[in-house]
């Protein structure tokens, strides 16, 4: 007989998962601080700003109106109305309240999505560097991430040959996430075009993760992938929400966008799941998405300023290079040139992940490492700090990385890795 104590209870899948690093980073940082320790946090993806008073007002007003009950799976019907019209006057996109359905953020829906379109072994492409969840949901639901390289020289966006060479009889779905976590890549127009001509020709769904879309710089126009034309609409879901928009991340509001029969499946999902986004954040969610918008200006000209100083910083850094985001609220510096050196103790740093815990120890910055998005050559910084605190945390990484010196596999290492550069 098997020693069936000896047995693991969890089901395979969850071999191939891990928790979300970011959470579990941005929680570690947080634990440290509240401990006493003088950390500073680059590791949050979460604005650090309030969310709207007007949508705190119309939050607390459901709950004394006793809007309290439970609600449509696919969410209240003035939430999606609000969502469609959101959706017409930001992005050009028709859609009826029925091919909208809201979630406990886009991370749920994106879950609930992939619980509808994958099927075992379905190939889902998945540009990197990603960000974290991806891989793993695509794995929660038994299908297969297949990830394609961008390049620094391509501005991190997909090239259009590497996405044919990717895609085939059993690519189900692309997932686009733009502008990106981590990297700060934006799309134009003609890119998104290129890549939706390979989708359409291969029957691939495109999932359009378009979270990042209000946090943009500089001359960037975003365009929301589905307004390209009504065949590419009509292959597209749209995933957006109000977690970095409205600084709302705990309060779980994301919904998607799409054919009426996804739409419809992923209701059912949720009736069977969730069965509905809290009734308080729903209300609170219509008057974000229909009251004064005068808020998120104010914050993107903050991130915009954050953004300036930090990128300029990372680049007047002896060995870093760091891409000049067009949207999101993160720089992504290759760090590679640090890898092989060692510290005055003669400790060897070969990747991202002992990199940052060299930060962490030595400068006591906690940034996410470049591994968990599929990029090991990179660390991601949120800038979604105060100005104090980014200028803080830059003085100390600058300090931190002056003294690791070449080790004695140096040279090899970095050739080894100039080699393996896409
Ligand atoms: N997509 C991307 C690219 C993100 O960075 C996040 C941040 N958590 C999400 C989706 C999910 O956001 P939320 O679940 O808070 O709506
Ligand atoms: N998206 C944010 C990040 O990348 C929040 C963390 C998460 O949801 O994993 O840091």
């Amino acid at each position: 007989m098997s020693d069936v104590s000896s047995e693991s209870p969890l089901a395979g899948r969850l071999k191939k998962i891990k928790p979300s690093p970011t959470l579990r980073i941005t929680a570690e940082a947080a634990r440290l601080k509240s401990e006493g320790v003088d950390i500073v946090s680059l590791a949050a993806g979460e604005p650090d700003f309030g969310v709207p008073e007007h949508v705190q007002e119309a939050a607390i007003a459901s709950i004394r109106d006793g809007k309290s009950r439970y609600t449509p799976s696919a969410g209240i019907p003035e939430l999606r109305k609000a969502i469609a019209q959101k959706l017409r006057t930001d992005n050009g996109l028709d859609y009826t309240p029925d091919e909208i359905t809201v979630g406990c953020g886009a991370k749920n829906i994106l879950f609930t999505l992939a619980q509808v379109l994958f099927d075992p072994k379905d190939e889902i492409v998945i540009p990197a560097p990603y960000w974290v969840t991806y891989p793993d949901q695509a794995f929660l639901n038994d299908a297969r991430p297949l990830m394609i390289r961008t390049r620094e020289a391509d501005g991190f966006t997909v090239h259009p040959d590497v996405l044919r060479k990717a895609v085939g009889r059993k690519t189900k779905a692309i997932i686009l996430n733009n502008p990106c976590n981590p990297t700060g890549a934006g799309y134009t127009r003609e890119q998104l075009e290129q890549i939706a001509e390979i989708a359409l020709e291969c029957g691939a769904w495109i999932i359009s993760d378009e979270i990042y879309e209000k946090i943009v710089y500089d001359d960037f126009e975003f365009v929301a992938t589905a307004s390209l034309s009504p065949q590419v609409k009509a292959r597209t879901i749209t995933v957006n929400g109000l977690s970095k928009s409205h600084a709302m991340t705990g309060w779980r509001m994301g919904y998607a966008a799409g054919p009426a029969e996804i739409i419809k499946a992923m209701t059912m999902v949720q009736s069977q799941n969730i069965s509905n986004v809290t009734s308080t954040v729903q209300w609170a969610s219509v008057a974000a998405l229909t009251g004064d918008q005068s808020c998120l200006k104010e914050m993107v000209a903050a991130f915009q300023q954050r953004k300036d100083y930090v990128v300029q910083r990372l680049n007047g850094m002896e060995g870093i290079w760091c891409f000049e985001p067009k949207g999101a609220f993160y720089a992504f510096p290759r760090i590679a040139h640090y890898f092989a050196m060692v510290d005055a103790d003669g400790n060897e740093y070969k990747d991202s992940t002992s990199l940052c815990e060299y930060l962490l120890k030595q400068a006591l910055v906690s940034v996410i490492p470049g591994a968990a998005f599929g990029g090991d050559e990179y660390l991601r910084l949120s800038f979604a700090t105060s100005m104090d605190q980014l200028k803080e945390g830059l003085d100390r990484i600058e300090q931190a990385l002056s003294r690791l010196k070449p080790g004695p596999h140096y040279d090899n290492y970095q050739a080894h890795l100039e080699q393996k550069r896409f």
